[in-house]
């Protein structure tokens, strides 16, 4: 191609210019000039075509190179006046920096801000700053940027209190005011002006142009090449897939080079994606075009000429560079910026500055985020030039707008978002509203792109399009904007703001009356409606304004004057919005117990109804506020309280409240959901302030302005129950007429719903303005009223809590004098728990309570009462006093109609047969009543003598009732119901009533005479007690009774599900099932201490005890022995790679065909796990369960497509009675025999033998092979087997066919899992594959011992004692599956790497064996050479003889490696062990005469004995175990507990001499040879001299990787991340590896990779790398474990961190500052330490069926 040739002619080109190029002198010339900007842009016509844009592919280091020699140099030569390099140093030095920190944030750095100090939320410090601030020691907040915004530090304006760090603190002596420019000379700022002037003009041209193929007048290059870029844009639109794969189709590239390209196109906003002549690119222009033009807009492209594109990414250059000048000095920046703002030729907003921000919606991502940034350290960081930019924004506010709702970029990438940076500063904002009428210009703005409205110009959302929805979500910012401006409130008020914020309000009013009756809602009879309503567009807009309207309520509490006129205005709103919707409503008179009001007639049930109300809830706000600040009282006639209307006021709030009631009564059903939602909505925290709360206030306005008879009238007859208590027999069951079951249950329902609301008018106090009360009584009350349902952690609190505009709830100033916390354990959370003092705060009918909240606050506060064994009454709680405004409402307990409606009720209840009426309702009056006893014994305390206590409610209840005329009273009714059988229930409440009613008159004749106050509602219990103890006593055993049947009932559940899952296999009761879940039986584990020493290998080594092993199976629960020719019975086992002991996690993972694993390194970099859940079935049980959950599998898979927490396919099922993950079964097989044999050859014979063993078993072998392979030479020696053993005899398997078969089952499964491999049974690796997992499973059950300081023996699970039996035995059966000389081949090759073999080629040096490994596989080889020996030589000596061989090798492999002596240490030993020291010394000179200076000299024995005492140690252990499992001998007593002596019983117990030296020495002639073989190796020397791995024993237990206490240390490491693919880019998901401490780049297309033909994520391939395919991460983002188990397993876990409340943060989305819980650390590392991350994996997933279906491998 063209282009290939001309990047290679680049340099050479450009070369002589470049030589003859003098910065110096072209700067001198510039000076000369006149016109130095033409003389400017013709340098850079010349140049910057040359050096950008030659070819298909940039080259950013040689054209930033070339740029700053030719373009920058002479700029900076110009504007310095002399060389740059010390020109601008001198004006660094000069530069007196601002105190501004200004650092911008990158993605995902973390950023914080002090809850206790910040001015607003939106300030924020960077880590730096943080750090050295008085914050850190504040109630802080952490979260991590979106990118964009810079640090708070030095802002005076953004904190309250310290708004400097250490490093931003200002010098005193430093005068701030002085003008920067002060210090240049004047030539030097025209100069600067010059340069920043024309190079700030060309970048503004070059950026805003829009011409594809010419160039601005004065930019024509002089020779013009025909060569084009084919530019590929971004949009918000496509995916990245589709975009992947049309460019794979129009500019024919590879997949990887297409996804390179898109994400580059993500990232800058564009990328050319071809070049060369014009057909050539409009080609693949046309291509992208149609492909992509089908669903949505196509993508945008553009053909452009490669000057245009050339002078467009130097103009990006030239910005870079103008940001890093101005860096040198405050002066220059102040002249940039002057320059930036200064008017341009046409006049206002035609500076340099506004012009960009005009054009930012047309620009790329990539030019729009570099002119920001220049913006931001520029214009943001000098305070008078921020102020002017300010003005600008503000001035083109309304079009950058309008420009961003056509944008289709996120609101990051836009200069809109700026508005954070400006609105927020509070002096700014206030200059901006008074100035700029900002406000108003953005109410205006946000209401002009809301156009849907209806006939009467309300808002209409119904018919939504997805394209305006997507405006919707645009034009929200707006009201971000508002809030910045609201956020501070003015502490002065000048005339100039109080006139535009009225003027803001007025236009917000405007907003409301728009908003007030939307969405209205018809009770929909007959058929259910046929299309849900859309609502939410309504509410995301409430909720959104919620805030705002908050603020606004705020301001006008700050000042007078300026609440007065907003009150008129609201109220003239609210009149306005009034005049349209009363007409044609009937007037109507109602009159009930001698009282009579005129009012409209009106159904909610009938006609249209809106939950939204804004311009009457505001005036409700504002009212309080005239309370509060008792204006009211003050400046009355100021106030038009003559023309307010109290039915007018109440009238919309009342029908939303009755709506409420009626949904709850169920007589909206048919109008389906989303009226449901909208209930809850309008009660939900979120949105009740201004709301429901709102309401309600506005009810306790309306009624404290009016009789309270009136009140209760009209409040009855929207509720539409006027008819039920006006009649004049009320008292007689209403609905005697009425025989609709429905009908009367509603109005149940109705009235309850109406005696509810009726409390909460008298009873809500707590909002101050309305009760005498702080503003912390209201929080506090809530809390309270949390807590009474149940101690709830910080975070649940804080949800339950209404949250201010920064996020407050206000909590922490009082949470702890109403609630104690109590910190959580390793699982759980932190909770607080109610004091018990505050119970009795305790209001039953508390307005924020839902139906649900109240049934459980209820029931736990009577729990609560009767564990203090108190009566069960719940009385209502003492309230505070009403403001005066309010103080009328009282007088609503103690009116006619209320009283008459009392009556009624209580009599309804005395004569329950005929009516209709409810517990509930009874239980309101009696609590309405309480209220009504508890207000007059308030008012009598608090009373002054002389004054008479007007409120007298028991005189009004003694009286009888008026209608009909001389019923009995009240006070009767109630004495009447204390005996009724029916209401024992409420019998404690009724009882509380009639002793307060005492009391009260008791006070009442008091006062008359002597003015004291004593009884109170508690006292005189004492005559309850006896009766209550007995109730209590019988209670409790109802209790129980209960208790135990929900728990048979729970079993039986669960027992059924069980069933249910397996029906194909159970047909008889499992009745003992859960009795016989272990072999336990089968297994003598208790240590007996009769056998003196036991001993666990060699001939002397104790009998197991002889017991028939007989296990049950869990699957049809017959008992079987263990025997060789029974059937057999199997283990559930899991099988699984593993790295977790892994001492050298660089080594790369084995190529599986061709892997030999007979030797284990000792790194143990790789090995094979068993583990099992100890469960035991019949082979043939296990078969059967196994084929029904393969056949179920299959099922399933055709129905729905569900995957499961297993893999069939792959081997895998759950165990049938824990659910415990498995691959496969291990069976189980009887223990070995001791043999009786009792003359036993020494070490020598044994040698001699076994090497005459060998050499037989080496020719045999070799006849079998084939002729011509190895047809080199006969042996010359053919030499003869030694007496008694039979080379060509083959032993019979001693199993039965069943045992057989399983020994291939296992043994494949691991050879399978263990090598990543197909299944073979063939392979003669199969069986060191089974080998090789016994060892590593001992040793890691080691480990796990050790870790967990628990003694060898006794201490483990059974399931894990029966893993280890089964495989020890397993491993020394296994041969008997597998072809005999193959087996022996193995053991030929174990034993050499011992005995050196002439015939054997490449054995490994004896510092490349893990020894325990060797000790194993060659044990249990052994197997295979000694059934054809019948000599008498028994196995037991054999055993032991090649134990105590390589336990002298260990000890050599430990001396090579000892390193060198620490020098500190306490070296006397008290010649206790003087002889080992001594013995030692002698081993180690011996190794140093074989390999010389390899070999420190060394001066004592002690520090090798040290060393091997300690080194060795693991190998003993690990021996021990396996012995003790392969024979079954059982264990000494003493190591059962970690105490002293252990290292001679362990000694004894292996049948080693306690100094183990004495191996050696006792053998020197013998050993001699093999100790110089060992060492002659020449690995040995290699290795040594640093050629390979060397590692130390003992190997320390791996630990996950330390994390840092403070958990924004990990968000500030994974923000300075970047993605190692593609190249410097930051990485969405940061993702650490808790194993070894990777970073890596997860769930994203750039670091995919493929493993096995599937692409993965960069976690899934990490696990296959570092854990053998099981991986632990850290989300930092999320603060979120993950844990990963091959391609298609995975689960989130809970992380280790935890906020000062005892709660994780996943999510990251409270912000508390987190801390590292170890205790919970640890628990993740054991899970990884035991293996049981997979298995935790899988309970996860079957907890939760959502995990199974994603895509784990894509992380
Ligand atoms: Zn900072
Ligand atoms: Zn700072
Ligand atoms: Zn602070
Ligand atoms: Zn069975
Ligand atoms: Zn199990
Ligand atoms: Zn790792
Ligand atoms: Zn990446």
């Amino acid at each position: 191609m063209a282009a290939a040739e001309s990047d290679r002619e680049v340099p050479s080109a450009l070369c002589t210019e470049f030589l003859n190029f003098s910065a110096k002198d072209t700067a001198s010339k510039w000076l000369q000039v006149t016109d130095l900007y033409k003389e400017v842009y013709q340098h850079l016509a010349r140049y910057v075509p040359k050096i950008y844009c030659l070819g298909p592919n940039l080259n950013p280091q040689s054209e930033d190179l070339l740029a700053q020699l030719l373009l920058q140099a002479p700029l900076e030569w110009y504007l310095c006046g002399e060389d740059p390099s010390t020109g601008l140093a001198k004006l660094e030095q000069n530069n007196q920096p601002s105190q501004l920190c200004g650092h911008v944030f990158r993605v995902g750095e973390p950023t914080y801000s002090c809850r206790e100090c910040a001015a607003d939320p939106t300030c924020v410090l960077c880590m730096q700053c943080f750090l050295g601030s008085v914050h850190k020691e504040h109630r802080y907040r952490m979260t991590t940027s979106g990118g964009g915004g810079f640090c708070d530090c030095g802002d005076t304006e953004a904190w309250k209190k310290g708004p400097y760090c250490q490093k931003h603190e200002p010098n005193i002596s430093d005068s701030c005011q002085e003008d920067p420019l002060a210090h240049l000379s004047t030539d030097m700022i025209a100069r600067c002006y010059n340069v920043f002037a024309i190079v700030l003009k060309y970048a503004v041209d070059m950026l805003t142009w829009d011409k594809e193929d010419e160039l601005p007048p004065g930019l024509e290059p002089p020779d013009r090449g025909d060569t084009y870029y084919c530019m590929l844009f971004n949009d918000e639109v496509h995916t990245y897939e589709q975009v992947i794969y049309t460019l794979q189709k129009a500019v024919n590239c590879t997949q990887k080079e297409a996804v390179s390209f898109a994400t580059t196109v993500d990232r800058d906003g564009r990328k050319s994606v071809r070049f060369g002549d014009f057909a050539f690119c409009e080609q693949a222009k046309s291509v992208i075009v149609r492909n992509t033009s089908r669903q949505s807009k196509p993508l945008r492209v553009q053909v452009m000429h490669s000057s245009v594109v050339a002078h467009q990414c130097f103009a990006l250059k030239a910005l870079h560079w103008l940001g890093h000048v101005i860096g040198y000095s405050d002066a220059l920046r102040r002249i940039l910026c002057q320059v930036g703002l200064e008017r341009g030729p046409e006049g206002e907003n035609s500076s340099l500055v506004d012009t960009l921000m005009l054009c930012d919606s047309k620009m790329w991502k990539g030019a729009r985020n570099v002119y920001h940034q220049l913006f931001m350290s520029s214009l943001l960081m000098d305070l008078k030039y921020k102020k002017l930019f300010a003005i600008q924004f503000a001035k083109n506010y309304r079009r950058l707008q309008t420009d961003f709702m056509e944008d289709d970029h996120e609101r990051v990438v836009s200069v809109t978002s700026l508005s954070v940076q400006l609105f927020t500063v509070p002096t700014m904002a206030r200059m901006l509203i008074t100035e700029e009428n900002l406000m108003t210009t953005i109410i205006r703005t946000f209401v002009d792109h809301l156009r849907h409205r209806d006939l009467q110009g309300r808002f209409q959302f119904e018919r939504y399009t997805a394209q305006q929805a997507f405006k919707f979500r645009r034009v929200q910012s707006l009201i971000g904007d508002l809030k910045y401006v609201l956020i501070s409130r003015p502490t002065e008020w000048s005339d100039q703001l109080r006139e535009k914020f009225l003027e803001g309000l007025d236009t917000f009013l405007e907003l409301f009356k728009c908003m007030q009756g939307m969405d209205p809602v018809v009770r929909q009879v007959g058929q259910h409606i046929e299309m849900e309503p859309e609502w939410e567009a309504a509410f995301t807009l409430q909720m959104k304004l919620t805030h705002i309207i908050s603020m606004m309520q705020e301001w006008c509490a700050t000042d007078e004057r300026v609440l007065i006129e907003a009150y008129k205005k609201c109220l003239t709103a609210l009149t306005h919005c009034h005049s349209g919707f009363t007409d044609g409503e009937q007037p109507i008179t109602l009159s009930m117990c001698g009282h009579s009001v005129d009012t409209i007639r009106y159904c909610v049930s009938q006609e249209k109804v809106s939950i939204h109300l804004p311009v009457s809830r505001l005036l409700a706000g504002l009212h309080v506020l005239l309370s509060k600040m008792e204006v009211a009282y003050r400046f009355p006639e100021q106030l038009p309280l003559s023309e307010l209307s109290p039915p007018m006021l109440i009238e919309h709030p009342l029908r939303c409240l009755v709506l409420c009631a009626q949904v709850h009564a169920g007589m909206w059903r048919r109008n389906g959901f989303s009226l449901v939602n909208q209930i809850y909505y309008y009660h939900n925290v979120k949105c009740r302030v201004e709301m429901f709360d709102k309401d309600l206030i506005m009810l306790q306005a309306g009624a404290s302005m009016m009789d309270p008879n009136h009140f209760l009238m009209i409040v009855l007859s929207r509720f539409e129950l006027y008819h039920i208590f006006s009649s004049a027999d009320c008292r007689k069951s209403y609905n005697r007429e009425n025989t609709n079951k429905d009908v009367v249950q509603q109005n149940n329902t109705l009235i309850e719903e109406m005696l509810h609301l009726i409390m909460m008018v008298v009873g809500e106090r707590f909002e101050a303005g309305v009760g005498q009360v702080e503003g912390c009584d209201e929080i506090k009350r809530e809390i309270i009223h949390q807590l009474c349902i149940r101690p709830m952690a910080h975070s649940e609190l804080v949800k339950a809590l209404p949250e201010n505009e920064n996020k407050e709830t206000g909590m922490e100033r009082v949470i702890d004098c109403v609630a104690s916390f109590k910190k959580p354990g390793v699982t759980g959370r932190g909770l607080y728990e109610l004091r018990p003092e505050c119970a009795k705060q305790f209001n039953l009918y508390f307005h924020h309570y839902s139906r649900a909240d109240q049934s459980k606050a209820e029931e736990a506060q009577r729990k609560l009462k009767r564990q203090n064994g108190e009566d069960m009454a719940l009385p209502p709680p003492m309230l505070p006093p009403f403001s005066p405004l309010f103080a009328s409402l009282v007088n609503i307990l103690q009116c006619d109609v209320l009283l008459g409606m009392l009556g009624a009720v209580l009599q309804w209840a005395v004569e329950p047969s005929g009516g209709h009426w409810s517990e509930s309702m009874l239980q309101r009056v009696l609590h309405l009543i309480g209220m009504g006893l508890l207000e007059e014994q308030q008012q009598l305390k608090n009373s002054s003598e002389d004054h008479d206590v007007s409120f007298n409610f028991t005189l009004k209840i003694s009286r009888p009732g008026e209608a009909p005329s001389n019923t009995a009273s009240v006070l009767a009714l109630l004495e009447n119901l204390q005996n009724a059988p029916h209401l024992e229930v409420h019998k404690d409440m009724i009882r509380w009533i009639l002793k307060m009613v005492a009391s009260i008159k008791t006070m009442r004749e008091l006062t008359a005479t002597t003015y004291t106050v004593t009884a109170s509602g508690s006292h005189g219990q004492e005559e309850m007690v006896c009766d209550k103890d007995k109730a209590e006593r019988k209670r409790k055993a109802e209790m129980a009774r209960l208790r135990r049947e929900k728990i048979m009932a729970q079993m039986s559940e669960m027992q059924r599900h069980f069933i249910n899952e397996n029906k194909e296999l159970f047909k008889q009761s499992l009745e003992e099932l859960y009795a016989s879940a272990s072999t336990s039986t089968s297994l003598e584990h208790s240590p007996t201490s009769s056998d003196a020493a036991l001993v666990c290998v060699g001939p002397r080594r104790s009998r197991p005890r002889e017991k028939r092993q007989v296990v049950t199976c869990i699957l049809c629960q017959e008992e079987q022995e263990i025997r060789a020719d029974s059937k057999a019975m199997v283990l559930a086992a899991f099988v699984q790679r593993s790295t977790v002991m892994s001492k050298n996690r660089k080594r790369p993972p084995h190529d599986p065909e061709h892997y030999d694993p007979l030797f284990m390194h000792p790194d143990l970099s790789f090995g094979t796990h068993t583990g099992s859940c100890g469960h035991i079935m019949h082979s043939h049980c296990w078969q059967r369960y196994f084929e029904a959950v393969q056949a179920k599998e299959q099922r399933r898979q055709q129905r729905l497509r569900v995957h499961t927490s297993y893999d069939v396919g792959n081997g895998e099922f759950l165990c049938p009675l824990c659910e415990c993950l498995s691959n496969t079964v291990i069976p189980l097989l009887p223990g070995t025999k001791g043999s009786n044999s009792c003359e036993q050859p020494g070490l020598g014979q044994w040698l001699k033998i076994s090497g005459q063993q060998i050499k037989a078993m080496h020719s045999a072998h070799r006849k079998l092979q084939p002729v011509g392979v190895d047809a080199v030479e006969e042996t010359e020696e053919q030499c003869p087997a030694p007496e008694n053993f039979r080379i060509d005899y083959t032993p019979m398997s001693p199993y039965s066919s069943t045992i057989k078969e399983m020994l291939t089952t296992f043994g494949t499964a691991t050879y399978k899992v263990g090598l990543k491999v197909h299944p073979n049974e063939q392979d003669p690796r199969v069986p060191i594959m089974c080998w090789g997992s016994c060892a590593y499973t001992i040793q890691s059950i080691e480990r796990l011992l050790v870790d967990e300081e628990k003694p060898l023996f006794g201490s483990l699970p059974c399931r894990q004692d029966d893993c280890l039996s089964s495989l020890a035995r397993f491993g020394s059966a296994c041969w008997t599956a597998a072809s005999q000389p193959s087996v022996q081949g193995h053991y030929i090759r174990l034993v050499a790497a011992l005995i050196p073999d002439p015939q054997v080629e490449t054995s490994p040096c004896i510092l490349d064996i893990d020894m325990l490994h060797l000790l194993v596989s060659v044990v249990l080889s052994y197997g295979s050479v000694h059934s054809q020996d019948s000599s008498g030589l028994s196995v037991d000596a054999v055993q032991l003889h090649f134990f105590h061989l390589i336990t002298v090798a260990h000890m050599v492999q430990m001396l090579l490696t000892s390193g060198p002596e620490e020098v500190t240490m306490e070296q006397e030993s008290g010649g206790a062990e003087r002889e080992e020291e001594e013995d030692i010394c002698a081993l180690y000179n011996t190794l140093r005469t074989h390999l010389g200076s390899s070999l420190p000299e060394v001066a004592s024995g002690w520090h090798l004995w040290r060393c091997v005492k300690t080194g060795i140690l693991p190998y003993l252990r690990g021996a021990a175990l396996f012995f003790h499992h392969l024979n079954g001998v059982p264990t000494p007593p003493e190591l059962h507990a970690i105490c002293p002596g252990q290292w001679e019983v362990l000694c004894g117990y292996l049948s080693l001499p306690s100094n183990l030296l004495q191996l050696y020495h006792s053998q020197k002639e013998l050993l001699e040879p093999l100790l110089y073989g060992w060492c002659s190796h020449p690995g040995v020397r290699q290795t040594l001299q640093g050629g390979g791995v060397l590692v130390s024993f003992p190997r320390e237990s791996n630990s996950l990787i330390d994390l840092p206490d403070d958990y924004s240390a990990l968000i500030n490491q994974a923000s300075s991340f970047t993605c190692p693919k593609s190249g410097g880019d930051k990485s969405r998901a940061p993702t650490l590896c808790l194993v070894c401490g990777s970073m890596l780049c997860s769930q994203s297309y750039c670091c995919q990779t493929e493993l096995d033909g599937e692409d993965v994520g960069a976690c899934t391939a990490h696990t296959f790398a570092c854990g053998a395919g099981v991986g632990i991460f850290l989300r930092v983002r999320e603060s979120q474990v993950l844990f990963l188990s091959g391609k298609t397993k995975g689960c989130f876990y809970a992380p280790p961190y935890l906020d000062d409340y005892g709660e994780t943060d996943q999510g990251l989305r409270r912000g508390n500052p987190l801390h590292l819980c170890r205790q919970r650390y640890r628990k993740i590392q054991k899970l990884w330490r035991q293996h049981s991350v997979t298995e935790e994996i899988g309970h996860a997933q079957e907890a939760n069926q959502t995990l199974v279906g994603i895509d784990w491998q894509h992380l």
